[in-house]
């Protein structure tokens, strides 16, 4: 059964690693995918080809979900290209870790601009878009490091927090017309983003998962195809962790 069939889905930051993996879990599940890219410009166009593969509509777009301008651009584009827009997921994310006594301002700036700030630019511009259709759903992607915190890691720690926070009351003031809201806080899942953490620190936390390993970007969309779907219809406000017991 596909589960997004005919559904018109946009993806931000879907040239690597778990959005990738949405974009393409997604359009075998039969939905029409949009998705964003900014540095890696190749690999956003090939993954056009890639989706089309499943007889969907795909379409990317180079646009900073950092940008507010940038990102009501994006939804009208998209709004213009696919028509209606089902579910929004806002996933792009970076990191730039050290320690606090570390930290610059710009290494601050930028993580919440990316990662928080870019969530506002796009939940803002597509519920217009939401309202007048009258439905919608809205998927963040946070972390677990949003909920526990982690050593090294304040700035992305404080974007993903301010991520559940933003995420919660979208959910209660849109509730009544229909929109749902939701977050998906991965634990440790291997990718580009991950990759370039320390061997024997991964190892250790590998260790110390109840499942005994890390998780797959795809076992990440497939908790997102939950949430696009009609599966999840009275689902909304929640925050829920693929991490393999890892903070439990
Ligand atoms: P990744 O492999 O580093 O990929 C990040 C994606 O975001 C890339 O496609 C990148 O596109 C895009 N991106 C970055 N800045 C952007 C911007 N300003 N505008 C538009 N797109 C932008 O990361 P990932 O591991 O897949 O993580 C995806 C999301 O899951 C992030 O929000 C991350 O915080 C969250 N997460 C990941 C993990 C994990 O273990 N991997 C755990 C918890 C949460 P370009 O390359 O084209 O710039």
């Amino acid at each position: 059964m596909a589960l997004l069939k005919g559904k018109n889905v946009l993806i931000t930051g879907a040239s690597r690693g778990i959005g990738r993996a949405m974009a393409i879990r997604f359009a075998e599940q039969g939905a029409n995918v949009g998705f964003t890219y900014l540095s890696s410009v190749e690999k956003g166009e090939a993954l056009v080809k890639e989706l089309e593969a499943f007889g969907v509509k795909a379409k990317g777009y180079r646009s900073d979900a950092a940008d507010y301008e940038a990102s009501e651009a994006l939804i009208k584009d998209f709004t213009s290209d696919f028509s209606t827009l089902d579910a929004l997921i806002n996933n792009a994310g970076i990191t730039r870790d050290t320690l606090l006594m570390r930290m610059s301002e710009a290494q601050w700036d930028e993580v919440l601009r990316v990662n928080l700030k870019s969530v506002f630019n796009l939940t803002k511009a597509a519920t217009r878009v939401f309202l007048k259709q009258k439905f919608g759903s809205i998927i963040n992607l946070t972390s677990v490091v949003g909920i526990k915190g982690n050593a090294g890691q304040a700035n992305y720690a404080a974007s993903k927090a301010g991520i559940i926070g933003f995420t919660k009351s979208v959910a209660l003031e849109l509730g009544s017309r229909n929109i749902r809201c939701n977050a998906i806080a991965p634990g440790f899942i291997e990718t580009e983003m991950t990759a370039e953490l320390d061997e024997k620190m991964t190892a250790e936390w590998k260790n110390a998962i109840p499942l005994k390993r890390a998780g797959k970007a795809e076992e990440v969309a497939d908790c997102a195809i939950f949430l696009a779907s009609d599966m999840s219809a009275y689902i909304s406000g929640q925050v829920i962790q693929v991490d393999g017991a890892m903070l439990t």
